[in-house]
């Protein structure tokens, strides 16, 4: 089994890949497009359009906008497709419903059929951007059962804007109609919308349509309040899940019937599964349905290093698949701190790095600008260099098949029914922190939905369950399945403690496999500081090394320490005799005054770290203590390390790829027939994780070895970035080669 199994398992190259390699698509046996048609204009837009201007109209706009300015940005940076705002809040074109409210400039001009015509004649796939969530104060006073409501009955309003109901007649009737007027009298390629999905999580709509709907529904009066243990707010939350589920189907209907079906509507997604759902966007069934994911991800937030781009294109592209596209509307003005300044110019640097974090995991570059008027002239030469850059290599860019044999795992129940509101602490932070450690240590990984473990299990040696408390029983049997022929398993905190609907099990449902048994207890708290019950104890607590002189290799680089800083919450654990507990907990003391720090309880039998090898199955690591978690918090290194060195321990093989040299790297790899893909972005910086980002740092040399699959033996490694060959030697079954110099990033093509 296990020579079959690591033949299957070879590099992470499935069958598709195997089949790409040969000359077949993957693609294609699938059912899907062929991959190959992306080369040639025969591909439908949304298979070929590769890079993007957004010009986001003003009201103002049709008084001034200069054709000749734009038609040249979008020669300048190889624009291959634009998004102009056509309807929704604002019309920019002579609409026939009175209710549509015209842009304040527009007199007898249309601004969208102009747009839409000079981007046709330049050869652009054109998307009418849509907002329609949201209108004005007339519409309001002619139509006010259209409307959001509170449970008081005041309508829900931001700024002057009015916000709909989405079960009101504003969505189930007049946005089809705009959307089929546009449809037929312009023919965009397809539509976007910016705020398609209304009221999230923590706004209950209270309107009489919203009330009569969730009565024939659920049988049962709307929700009083946010409360995720009542179950009419329950029952809510499923209902309008489905009801934005069934938005966007009926939205894509109106525009396949009026525009054809290639017309799609997209909507617009986050890049984080837990904002998706704070919407009611359930990224698993929106991101299974779409042909391609039009990303609203647009910078970092103050306090997240760029990698965080690239973990929001592998979580996408771990639903939609790698055959499709995912552009980003970049923002170029500046932000993300608040308040953001909408027309002034964001610098280069930040800008280049955050893409370049995107392109290394499959995203594609959507130039954004608020405004056809750019006073900070800077703002539209940001983009040009490296959008040419991505037209002239762009064939590398696509349709690659990830080599990336670690994989961790999310899901929505996991978000919603165990985080409850919290998921920011309870599932983003641990999934975040695992993201973050194995980045930090150069460990390419790719991110896996938890229906998808079954899928993706021939191309994995390690999954990681970070805090994945709410599994159900399907995906437990298939986590137990992969450990049973060999896999590898990383889980921390709750993992399998909960069912999918957030129920609390007896034991761990994975019990067996951990070596470790629920006790329904725990210490520290998800809040940390605030459960301390130390005055000044702050969540002093620490992890004891329990080995003597002779460490497991999961222990690696702790030789001259007794203790790990903690400061989390431990999941107290019983653990099967033969499993073997290296960390255990060290309970919270005083940190002030110095003369008061001292370990009251320096040792106890609470595990925090549980290594489970049982004999035929893969390795099992298990940390009660939540280090994921504190990782995405506070970036303690110990913590970062800990995590990496349980996935390579957990792994039966050395990791596919490993790159040595200083610096601060984001490290990717992949498949494409004939060849592989290495990229390196160097986010070396002193604004590595607070912006702004205002110049470039180079590192180098880096030696980089790469394991090859068995059919692959390169000759030569060209140098994407900086040009040129590397040059690249035998190693084992792999390839060394070194790369000199690495200023923002470098791609490198070893055939
Ligand atoms: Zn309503």
């Amino acid at each position: 089994m296990v020579g079959k199994l690591s033949r299957r398992r070879f590099l992470g190259v499935t069958a598709g890949a195997a089949a790409a390699a040969s000359g077949g698509s993957a693609a294609t046996a699938r059912g899907l497009p062929d991959a190959s048609r992306m080369t040639d204009g025969s591909a439908p837009w949304f298979l070929r359009t590769r890079r993007w201007v957004q010009t986001n109209l003003n009201e103002q706009d049709p008084a001034s906008y200069d054709a000749g300015l734009w038609s040249d940005y979008w020669t300048r940076v190889r624009a291959q497709g634009v998004i102009v705002n056509a309807g929704g809040i604002v019309a920019f074109y002579p609409s026939r419903f009175e209710w549509h409210h015209r842009a304040l400039a527009l007199g007898d001009r249309d601004l969208f059929g102009e747009i839409r015509t000079a981007a046709g004649k330049a050869g652009l796939t054109v998307l009418a951007r849509m907002d329609s969530t949201r209108t004005y104060e007339g519409v309001f006073r002619a139509h006010p059962d259209w409307f959001a409501r509170d449970s008081k009955g005041e309508p829900f309003k931001g700024g002057e804007l009015y916000t709909v109901c989405v079960n009101g007649p504003w969505v189930n009737e007049c946005i089809p109609a705009i959307l089929r007027e546009i449809a037929e009298r312009y023919r965009p390629d397809g539509f976007t919308d910016n705020s398609w999905s209304g009221l999230g999580q923590r706004q209950v709509c209270y309107c009489d349509h919203c009330r009569s709907a969730f009565r024939r529904a659920a049988s049962m009066d709307l929700p009083a309040r946010v409360d995720w243990e009542d179950p009419a707010y329950r029952a809510w939350i499923r209902w309008s899940y489905a009801r934005r589920t069934e938005i966007w189907d009926a939205y894509n209907r109106a525009t396949h019937e009026a525009g054809g079906p290639d017309c799609h509507w997209l909507g617009m997604c986050q890049g984080e599964p837990s904002r998706m759902c704070e919407d009611f966007r359930d990224p698993y069934a929106i991101w299974s349905r779409s042909p391609i994911v039009m990303l609203d991800w647009q910078a970092r937030r103050t306090g997240e290093g760029f990698e965080t781009n690239a973990i929001a294109g592998k979580t996408v592209h771990g639903v939609l698949g790698w055959d499709k596209l995912v552009p980003e509307s970049t923002a170029l003005y500046l932000g993300p701190t608040r308040p953001m300044f909408r027309k002034a110019a964001k610098p280069e640097p930040e800008a280049r790095l955050w893409a370049a974090c995107g392109m290394a995991a499959g995203i594609q570059p959507w130039w954004h600008h608020l405004g056809a008027s750019q006073d900070d002239r800077r703002q539209l030469r940001t983009a040009e260099r490296l959008s040419r850059w991505h037209a002239e290599n762009e064939a590398y860019l696509v349709d690659r098949t990830p080599i990336a044999t670690v994989g961790v795992a999310w899901s929505e129940a996991n978000i919603d029914w165990y985080g409850r509101g919290e998921s920011a602490t309870r599932t983003v932070a641990p999934f975040a922190g695992v993201a973050e450690a194995l980045g930090l240590h150069r460990i390419p990984w790719r991110a896996l939905h938890a229906d998808h473990v079954g899928r993706d299990a021939p191309e994995l040696d390690v999954l990681v369950l970070p805090n994945l408390a709410a599994m159900s029983d399907a995906q437990c049997a298939a986590v137990r399945r992969f450990v049973e022929e060999g896999g590898g398993l990383v889980a921390t905190g709750e993992t399998s403690l909960y069912d999918e609907e957030g129920r609390r099990r007896a034991d761990f449902a994975l019990a067996d496999l951990l070596g470790a048994h629920a006790t329904g207890e725990h210490r520290g708290s998800f809040e940390g500081a605030a459960a301390s019950p130390w005055a000044s104890g702050d969540g002093h607590t620490y992890l004891r090394v329990t080995a003597g002189a002779t460490r497991p290799p999961a222990l690696e680089g702790f030789e001259e320490t007794e203790i790990l800083p903690f400061g989390g919450r431990v999941e107290i654990v019983r653990a099967e005799p033969e499993a073997e507990i290296p960390l255990t907990l060290v309970p919270d003391s005083p940190q002030s005054p110095p003369e008061n720090v001292w370990m009251r309880e320096p040792r106890t039998a609470f595990p925090g770290l549980v290594l489970h090898a049982a004999a035929g199955r893969g390795r099992v690591a298990t940390l009660p203590a939540d280090l994921d978690r504190c990782f995405g918090r506070d970036r303690i290194p110990d913590h970062g390390r800990l995590i990496a060195n349980l996935v390579r321990w957990a792994s039966r093989r050395p990791m596919p790829l490993e790159v040595e040299g200083p610096g601060l790297l984001d490290v990717h790899v992949y498949r494409q027939a004939g060849r592989l893909i290495l990229h390196v972005v160097n986010l070396t910086n002193p604004a590595a994780f607070r912006p702004y980002a205002t110049e470039l740092l180079p590192v180098g040399p880096l030696r980089v070895r790469l394991a090859m699959p068995k059919d692959l033996r390169p000759v030569r490694a060209r140098r994407l970035v900086a040009g040129g060959e590397a040059a690249c030697t035998a190693d084992g079954d792999g390839v060394a080669l070194t790369l000199e110099r690495v200023l923002d990033h470098e791609v490198v093509v070893l055939e």
